[in-house]
């Protein structure tokens, strides 16, 4: 039989793919209009262009690119070692904290097993979760668009084994403080591994959110997770990491995909850290330009949570979801819509923030619903 026979025939057994991966979305890929002046704001990159030395590091790295990059990453862990005050042993990195997050979940759960989750959050979380055969527990946001610990706490089973917390938030930018996360771990049993999903932290202002290091030390069931993605600029890279208990750690070593973070990522993260005040100043104006933006949004009406990340949440019903991304289409700004929820805008230079700006005030005799919290199970 001929190829198109054997697809057309009824009785031809095909591959199939398993339920979990089958029910998964697609991934739909953000609009892009070529030639014009599009503002790319909705993946929470930093807009800024890469740092020379980091171009200079990766440019010394590619003419390696011949050779397997370091598995163990010893440079890299070493460096973050030294820049955390933890050593190389309590350190996982992976091809972003995606990648450190999947290896996580397929590295602890069983088939069945429960990972709990604030909803609405990360996007990816449901999906790694989905793919590692383990069960997503997504409990909805409090009504100040934060975690409700004590509905996360109450949804704890036999089966859980991970429960995520991302703080600052994405996408409502909403931090969970100290004290809340510290009496949460306390609640929860110990053999319960908390991942403190920190993407943003660089972005917070200190003190909004946890002291996970020292977390991290009093409880060994805590885990932080962190990318050079966001602030440090690296999102075409792939790189971040874990800081683990060293059992963890070793394990979520061995559950790396061999040779996943290329030499070039390792190279840039290891000249990124090195560059921490050019990266600093970096965020701090991208904070000042989130701290104009949100206060000219409010002199216009709109309510918005106070973000602790280089983004600003707008809750919105489906009718005025549908009206601003029909507006920011037609004004070739790019941002990120969460149907059911509301849109999130990236907070860049200023002249792609005042965009926004007169966009949002042609929309501010609308307001946002007032957010009342009901299980979204979409993605
Ligand atoms: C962007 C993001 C990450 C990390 O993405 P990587 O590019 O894979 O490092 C992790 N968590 C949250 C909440 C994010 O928004």
């Amino acid at each position: 039989m001929t190829r198109d026979q054997l697809l057309t025939a009824p009785e031809t057994a095909v591959p199939t793919l398993r339920g979990a991966v089958a029910g998964l979305p697609s991934y739909i890929p953000g609009r892009r209009s070529a030639g014009r002046d599009v503002a790319a704001l909705a993946s929470n990159e930093s807009h800024y262009d890469p740092l020379p030395a980091v171009v200079s590091a990766v440019a010394e790295a590619a003419g390696r690119m011949n050779r397997y990059p370091d598995m163990a990453a010893v440079e890299l862990r070493e460096r973050i070692a030294s820049h955390l005050g933890v050593t190389a042993g309590e350190l996982a990195v992976g091809p972003g904290s995606v990648g450190v997050l999947q290896q996580i979940v397929t590295g602890l759960c069983d088939a069945g097993d429960e990972v709990i989750f604030a909803w609405r959050s990360f996007e990816a979380y449901p999906i790694l979760i989905e793919v590692a055969g383990a069960r997503p527990v997504r409990i909805p946001l409090d009504d100040a668009e934060g975690h409700d610990l004590d509905a996360m706490a109450a949804a704890v089973t036999e089966r859980t084994k991970v429960i995520l917390l991302c703080t600052p938030n994405n996408p409502t930018g909403v931090p969970i403080s100290h004290e809340r996360v510290e009496a949460f771990v306390q609640s929860v049993r110990s053999d319960i591994l908390v991942v403190i999903d920190e993407a943003y932290v660089e972005y917070a202002e200190a003190g909004s959110g946890p002291d996970s290091l020292a977390l991290y030390r009093r409880y060994p069931n805590v885990c932080i997770l962190r990318t050079f993605s966001k602030a440090y600029g690296l999102a075409g890279l792939r790189v971040g990491y874990a800081v683990a208990a060293p059992a963890i750690a070793e394990g979520l070593r061995r559950t790396a995909l061999p040779f996943s973070v290329s030499g070039l990522a390792q190279k840039a993260a290891i000249a990124s850290l090195d560059a921490g005040e050019q990266m600093e100043a970096r965020v701090d104006a991208v904070k000042r330009e989130r701290a104009r933006m949100a206060a000219q949004l409010e002199a216009q009406g709109w309510k918005l949570p106070a973000s602790q990340g280089n983004f600003l949440w707008i809750r919105a019903d489906d009718d005025l979801r549908a009206k601003l991304v029909d507006a920011f289409d037609r004004a070739d700004i790019l941002v990120r819509a969460y149907q059911g929820d509301g849109v999130r805008i990236t907070v860049a230079d200023p002249a792609s923030n005042d965009r926004v700006l007169r966009l949002l005030a042609a929309h501010a005799a609308r307001k946002p619903p007032t957010y009342n919290p009901i299980r979204s199970t979409d993605n």
